[in-house]
């Protein structure tokens, strides 16, 4: 068998994010050696090796994987987690992907197999949302991260410190958040006595874009490549330090987060151990329950919400809502309802 990986180098110079993510990956688990070449694919060089054998391949994402077997036939792999259950020995693939545990941690296993999240599921499924957290503490620690930003991460958070147990708070500041939600953040971080670790955009991608674009080039083309660099590529960079994250997601929040699953395996990040377990708590809550329990419990809230803003984002992309519109319907609203997500949490649902 001969394992071909096909890495991309961008036009300033450095190697793709996911394409070192996914080298990592294979470094950790001692599978490195089994790759025997590696072509760099160079935006806008369209004869570089790795080009040259995508566009051959019909490729348009790296990184990918080739591998040919002893007869010569050929498989190409864009996932890398797919590539080494499907083409790397079982014994190796086994030892690792499934960590030596205790007996008493046996759900937190191969958190990356069907059969490993269906385990989970049925040993979470009937509790509640703060038992789930509290179920998430007990196993990951500080290793499991709170995606911190909205009204219902601080019930998360509420929680967590409630629980005695360590966790870990994030806050993705794309540097263009309303000043009310910067004072949001510092009072819930002094209001627990925590602290909230902020990730910046990389300014080796924000700096190019921005002189290029400007500061406003959603309004004119979507969002998604602004979020890309202020959002989703911290949120990777966040995630590589954690083995299970929690979101505050609801499945009534939006069209897209209707089959939202209490459980997945995050197959779109790399945590510290593989994919990190994604845990969504709050799935079933509406939004009426989450401004009763920030009441009743006098937990702290953005005090744009008193000013009509219901779900809070940057502060160019989201605008208060009337009270007859639904509460998403003030982010990005020059833009179709089914694609208003910042691309934090993508892909369908995997169960
Ligand atoms: S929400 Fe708007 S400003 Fe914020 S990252 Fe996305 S496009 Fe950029």
């Amino acid at each position: 068998m001969h394992i071909t990986m096909v890495k991309k180098r961008l036009e300033n110079g450095k190697a793709c994010e996911k394409c070192m993510q996914a080298e990592e990956l294979l470094k950790a688990k001692g599978l490195w050696k089994e790759v025997h070449e590696v072509l760099w694919a160079i935006e806008g060089e369209p004869e570089s090796p790795g080009m040259a054998l995508a566009e051959s391949r019909g490729i348009t994402l790296a990184p990918f994987f080739v591998v040919r077997d002893d007869t010569g036939e050929e498989r190409v792999y864009q996932s890398v987690l797919k590539f080494i259950k499907e083409c790397l020995t079982p014994s190796a693939t086994q030892a690792a992907l499934i960590e030596p545990l205790p007996a008493a941690k046996e759900a937190q296993r191969d958190v990356t197999s069907e059969a490993g999240i269906s385990q989970i599921e049925r040993t979470i499924s009937g509790l509640s949302a703060q038992k789930v957290v509290d179920w998430a503490l007990e196993l990951f620690g500080a290793d499991c991260a709170i995606a911190f930003s909205g009204a219902e991460d601080v019930i998360l958070i509420d929680w967590a410190k409630k629980s005695g147990r360590p966790f870990s708070v994030f806050c993705l500041d794309t540097g263009r958040l309303h000043p009310e939600t910067y004072e949001f953040l510092d009072r819930v971080r002094s209001h627990y006595g925590i602290e909230i670790e902020l990730m910046s955009p990389d300014p080796g991608q924000l700096q190019p874009f921005v002189k290029k674009r400007g500061l406003f080039s959603f309004y004119e083309d979507g969002h998604h490549e602004c979020c890309a660099i202020r959002k989703v590529e911290p949120l990777g960079r966040a995630l590589r330090n954690c083995r299970a994250w929690i979101t505050g997601q609801r499945r009534d929040q939006s069209p897209t987060r209707s089959e939202v699953p209490l459980v997945q395996a995050d197959s779109e990040h790399f945590g510290k151990s593989g994919p990190p377990l994604k845990l969504n708590p709050l799935v079933d809550w509406s939004l009426s329950d989450v401004w009763r329990y920030l009441i009743d419990h006098e937990v702290p809230y953005n005090q744009l919400h008193d000013r009509g803003f219901a779900s809070i984002g940057c502060a160019p992309c989201t605008r208060p809502v009337r009270p007859s519109e639904h509460e998403r319907a003030g982010r990005w609203w020059w833009e179709d309802a089914t694609r208003r997500e910042c691309g934090l949490h993508v892909g369908p649902p995997e169960r």
